[in-house]
């Protein structure tokens, strides 16, 4: 799986490239009406219009050379385009290249969670691109689209939770939870949207947070020291299904705070209420729990295992746990004094019905996370595409793959 993912993202990047490169490839056929060169490279964004709803938009860049616009419409399977292509309606261009995006709003029959492939075909006086001829590079612009939001929090802020001050051991290979976040929720961002068609809001896109909730507006430690809910408040503000909050774990431990061993690695899933009476809560949280030990395991920064839980019956929490080297991770449900969620962003997710969850991706009390955290952009791009794959497992969108 986590293998999967690397080449999936691989191809991904690539993608644009292929497509230049065979233009001028001499192994590729030209058929007798030349389909590449009718073809207009045109790659339609997707957002959640409503939880019946999908919105297109694509540039008018074309207008001037096209004559109708076709909406083409399929379904997926495993979050990958299948069966026949159905034409959604036909859009007349206005002529003129330049102006405001062309833009259509696909009209769904319930807001059970959907996905589909889309593709803009075109018309001028010689060419229908939708014909035979032209599927193949048709579709090579081929977007998914989806009805879910997702709403990512990158956890903390500025530089927080940084070991900048320590010496020795301690400090070896700097790090701040709040950056590294920041890093794992745009990937998840790009992730979410070009694998799985999900569209998302994050709470935060610099090292800054900022929100506003009822007319007033929170930043940082305004934010944070009082009013952290709001984070959570937001996945319902704007109109999110799921609330996601990213974060590296800490220990409780005085000796060598920053210099912990491998063994006290594993990945903690918490769930909000909203999340631990859901069977899709659950799942998701399973799912982003094994995907991330797989991949913790396989990239030597962790050994131990995750357990899966089942709806209602997630783990208590306590330090001692927490703190325990060579202990598998799982899924926790804490509940605070008052009997609601113990940690604010998830009581904000819960108090608007969304469910949420915070997701400890490993310590990064460990030497050997960070090193690994410094080493490359693979850390936080592989978390990301786990953290998706759960998120897109749970709506659905995966069926047949493991976990
Ligand atoms: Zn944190």
């Amino acid at each position: 799986m986590v293998q999967d993912m690397i080449k999936q993202k691989i191809a991904g990047s690539l993608l644009a490239l292929c497509v230049v490169a065979s233009l001028f490839n001499s192994t590729y056929t030209v058929s007798a009406s030349e389909p590449a060169e009718s073809v207009h490279a045109i790659v339609p964004k997707t957002s959640k219009a409503s939880s019946k709803s999908i919105k297109l938009s694509w540039t008018s860049a074309d207008d001037a050379s096209v004559k109708y616009y076709y909406v083409m419409r399929r379904g997926t399977k495993d979050s990958k385009g299948t069966g026949t292509w159905k034409t959604l309606t036909k859009i007349k261009s206005d002529g003129k290249a330049g102006g405001p995006a062309n833009t259509y709003t696909d009209k769904l029959k319930s807001s059970a969670p959907q996905q589909f492939e889309y593709k803009i075909c075109t018309a001028d006086a010689a060419v229908d691109t939708r014909g035979q001829a032209y599927r193949d590079e048709t579709d090579k612009y081929a977007v998914l689209g989806t009805n879910i939001k997702v709403c990512i929090d990158p956890g903390h802020y500025g530089t927080r939770n940084n070991n900048y001050d320590q010496k020795g051991k301690n400090g070896e290979h700097p790090y701040s939870e709040a950056q590294f976040a920041l890093k794992i929720g745009k990937a998840l961002q790009e992730e979410l949207k070009h694998t799985y068609g999900i569209d998302s809001y994050m709470t935060r896109t610099t090292s800054r947070i900022s929100l506003t909730y009822n007319g007033k507006t929170y930043t940082n430690e305004k934010l944070d020291q009082g009013n952290i809910s709001v984070r959570g408040y937001m996945a319902k503000t704007k109109e999110c299904d799921f609330f996601i909050s990213l974060h590296t774990n800490a220990t409780g431990r005085k000796k060598n705070p920053w210099n912990q061993p491998k063994s006290l690695n594993k990945v903690y899933i918490f769930v909000n209420s909203t999340a631990h009476n859901s069977s899709r809560g659950i799942k998701i949280a399973n799912s982003i729990g094994a995907e991330l030990t797989a991949y913790n395991q396989a990239s030597g920064i962790q050994s131990a295992g995750f357990e899966a839980r089942s709806r209602k019956k997630a783990a208590g929490f306590t330090n001692l746990k927490n703190d325990s080297y060579n202990e598998n991770g799982t899924v926790i449900y804490r509940k605070g004094s008052s009997g609601s969620d113990y940690y604010g962003v998830l009581r904000g997710a819960s108090a608007k019905g969304v469910e949420g969850m915070i997701v400890e991706h490993a310590y990064h009390v460990t030497g050997i996370m960070r090193e690994k955290a410094d080493a490359s952009s693979d850390l936080y791009q592989n978390w990301a595409a786990c953290d998706a794959y759960g998120i897109a497992k749970g709506f659905g969108f995966i069926t047949s793959r493991r976990s």
